[in-house]
């Protein structure tokens, strides 16, 4: 069987036998969302950014991900923590795909490793393009350890339809500044969304792998950290896989907390694409256009820093 007919016949199970993933599913639909509209120059769309009201999402936004607290909490993607009644479908023999319970799409998934091993990109961004394809009709995405992941020590990736995901649908009309290009597809840069973005679009796995492991080769990595800073978003239309890469220098704005003018908000692949949990009501109704700017230019790369990385790739390229 398909594995998108797996999946299929997985949410029917689960939304028979799971009250709590009956429950959540069905407010989802109720959640108030409210559109930040980031105007862009020229001829092209704008760019939108959906704020969802979903207060179950607090215990993510606010999660501690530091050592002592991952060591002192029972992993959350380990079978044996896990509700009895959730059921997964084993992809590849190395993952399980699960339903998300706390959902943010309308369908969303958890794709974790069978293994508690740590959140590593390296060697798995095969797997992401694999899935995406498989996974008709969803944006797999991945959260860095120190970018958003809630689950830093288990290795995941999460996915959801990518129709309601607005980057999806303005990332081919942007303007791109092509790094590299061939009759497989393109490798360049977008930096008018209000969020500097790497953007691969590639005809087969082995290009879209090879321009992806150039990228991460050339992104800095912090002190103490073993990757670069990174949200990626990965999916397949129309015979193409389309990767974005959004390169952080934050885990969390410096405007997060509760205090006056604070957000509890930690971006992650999901802001970057355009759609905003936001937990608390009072961040709901009081985020602005400025703020959504602010909060994502204080989490992104720096502009001068995606430059420099967009020089240095240049330069490999022009050497090939
Ligand atoms: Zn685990």
């Amino acid at each position: 069987m398909l594995l998108i007919e797996q999946i299929d016949e997985l949410w029917e199970r689960q939304l028979r036998n799971w009250q709590l993933v009956r429950d959540n599913y069905a407010a989802l639909d109720g959640l108030l969302t409210r559109e930040v509209i980031i105007p862009i120059t020229d001829s092209l769309e704008d760019s939108h950014i959906i704020l969802q009201y979903n207060p179950k999402r607090l215990r993510s936004s606010s999660a501690s991900i530091d050592d002592a607290s991952l060591k002192a909490r029972p992993c959350f993607l380990c079978n044996e923590n896990q509700p009895k009644e959730q059921e997964t479908v084993v992809w590849d023999n190395r993952y399980k795909i699960q339903v998300n319970p706390y959902p943010i799409f309308s369908r969303h998934l958890t794709i974790s490793a069978l293994e508690h091993k740590p959140q590593r990109i390296a060697g798995r961004i095969g797997d992401m393009m694999r899935l995406a394809k498989e996974l008709k009709d969803y944006v797999v995405f991945y959260n860095g350890p120190y970018s958003g992941a809630s689950a830093p020590d288990h290795a995941h990736f999460q996915a959801g339809l990518y129709e309601e995901l607005p980057i999806c649908h303005e990332l081919f009309s942007a303007t791109t500044s092509l790094i590299d290009a061939n009759k497989k597809g393109i490798f360049g840069t977008v930096t008018c969304l209000g969020r500097p973005v790497f953007y691969i679009e590639s005809l087969d796995i082995e290009h879209g792998e090879q321009w992806f492991n150039d990228l991460i080769d050339a992104l800095p990595v912090k002190k103490g950290q073993e990757e670069p800073m990174i949200n990626i978003l990965c999916w397949h239309d129309s015979g193409s896989w389309c990767i974005a890469v959004f390169p952080r220098r934050k885990h969390r704005p410096a405007c997060y907390g509760t205090g006056e003018d604070q957000f509890v908000l930690s971006p992650a692949s999901l802001d970057m694409g355009g759609l905003w949990a936001v937990a608390r009501e009072e961040d709901f109704n009081n985020l602005t256009l400025h703020d959504v700017r602010l909060i994502l230019m204080d989490v992104c790369l720096a502009p001068e820093d995606f430059e420099d990385i967009t020089e240095k790739l240049h330069l490999i390229y022009s050497k090939r």
